[in-house]
């Protein structure tokens, strides 16, 4: 088929957005699939499938060629990837104009019982003074900002933290330049420090103010998460989760065993919503999902929280309503501590009065069918939606939400 200019301009961009990831990936983060990296991890938490689908398989899944209708989305996720290192390079911006002390992208790799493992620290912040202060910022750009942090944050950052304590004085970091050229190598954390920022710090990390954050940002706000500070039990259960990792990539490469049997995301996932291995996910296989409860769970309730939170407001609304016009304050602002209030008018909506111009249209014509044929010409249909429908199938003691409304359904 034929492709527009405007199709063939957004897939450019597109396939333009993807092989920059590849190249930015390969400069900075080498051969991802020969080692273990804590977002792995912190992924591999949430979906083993997912993560060693893609250290093993191409990303994307081959995006030349799709379908119009799947083209936008992925220009959509190519879009929410790179929107990532969009933010990471506003950040630097802003922690080099403090002229603070700072590290970007800190590699730390170290080998857990046969498992190559490397972080990546976004960005380090260091200060010899009033105390040694050895500072951790991960950076998560999202659409909305969450209220708590994700599962997979948490951990990949728990093991940023556990791994820089565990590593302080092993020669286990490097750091490479703007251009991902290695600019030093195999050194401890203090030689790193003393070499690439002329600070002394201690050799003992206890001796170490130390603690990493994450910093959520969306287009139009900040969420700072933390602080995380160095934990044995959530580095184990990272270096565990690792090794697991590690052993499934092994088995799933020699084909000791199959990508499909391997856990898969609890739930109604974000994850799968932009994952590249969706399509096929036995997740989804069958018509039963015990899984699905707890999120059906949570719509329905939050559905009938809108509800009554809507109701709330109108019956609100209708007082103050009443009130301002019993007020006869004549459409000035009525004063009421720190906030104010008056009715508006609005002007009414314009609407088309079909019938009306039905019988315009035949007086014009002469022609009843003239008219129906010039009307049935300028009508047009929407793009047809989908409508979820959830019902609940029993009340259960604890969901008193459920017998409030006994189903809703979302359009999209
Ligand atoms: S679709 Fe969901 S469950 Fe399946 S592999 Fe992807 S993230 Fe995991």
């Amino acid at each position: 088929m034929q492709k527009d200019q405007a199709s063939v301009l957004l897939e450019i961009l597109s396939q333009g957005l993807k092989r920059y990831a590849a190249l930015s990936t390969q400069k900075f983060l080498g051969d991802r699939t020969g080692y273990v990296g804590l977002s792995d991890v912190g992924r591999a938490m949430e979906c083993m499938r997912a993560t060693v689908a893609s250290k093993l398989l191409p990303a994307g899944g081959g995006d030349h060629d799709v379908p119009p209708e799947f083209a936008q989305a992925t220009l959509r996720r190519h879009l929410t990837l790179q929107r990532g290192h969009c933010f990471e390079d506003l950040v630097d911006h802003a922690l080099n104009a403090h002229d603070l002390l700072l590290l970007r992208q800190l590699e730390i790799e170290i080998i857990h019982q046969g498992t190559p493992i490397r972080a990546h620290l976004d960005f380090v912040l260091v200060s010899p003074t009033p105390v040694p202060t050895v500072r951790i910022l991960e950076c998560k750009s999202a659409q909305r900002l969450p209220d708590a942090l994700y599962t997979s944050y948490e951990t990949q950052v728990y093991g940023q933290v556990g791994l820089l304590h565990a590593a302080w004085n092993t020669k286990a970091f490097s750091l490479r330049d703007a251009n991902g050229h290695v600019v030093s190598s195999r050194l401890t954390f203090p030689e790193l420090c003393q070499a690439c920022l002329g600070v002394k710090l201690p050799k003992r990390p206890e001796q170490v103010d130390l603690q990493a954050w994450v910093l959520c940002l969306s287009m139009t706000d900040g969420k700072a998460f933390g602080p995380y500070v160095a934990h044995p039990a959530m580095l184990e259960m990272c270096l565990k989760t690792a090794s697991a990792l590690w052993l499934h990539c092994i088995s799933c490469r020699e084909g000791r065993s199959d990508i499909d049997s391997l856990p898969t995301a609890n739930g109604c996932h974000g994850l799968c919503s932009y994952c590249d291995w969706n399509a096929d996910c036995p997740k989804f296989r069958g018509e039963e999902h015990h899984d699905w409860e707890g999120d059906l769970r949570t719509l329905f309730t939050l559905k009938a929280k809108k509800q009554a939170l809507e109701e709330t407001i109108e019956e609100k609304e209708e007082l103050i309503r009443t009130a301002y016009a019993l007020s006869q304050a004549n459409h000035a602002w009525i004063q009421a501590g720190g906030y104010r209030c008056k009715l508006a008018q609005q002007n009414g909506r314009r609407g088309l009065d079909t019938e009306r111009l039905r019988q315009e249209i035949t007086a014009l014509t002469g022609s009843v069918s003239k008219a129906e044929q010039l009307l049935a010409r300028c009508q047009t249909r929407g793009q047809p939606t989908t409508r979820l429908l959830v019902r609940a199938m029993r009340a259960t003691p604890g969901a008193t939400q459920d017998r409030v409304a006994s189903s809703f359904s979302t359009a999209n």
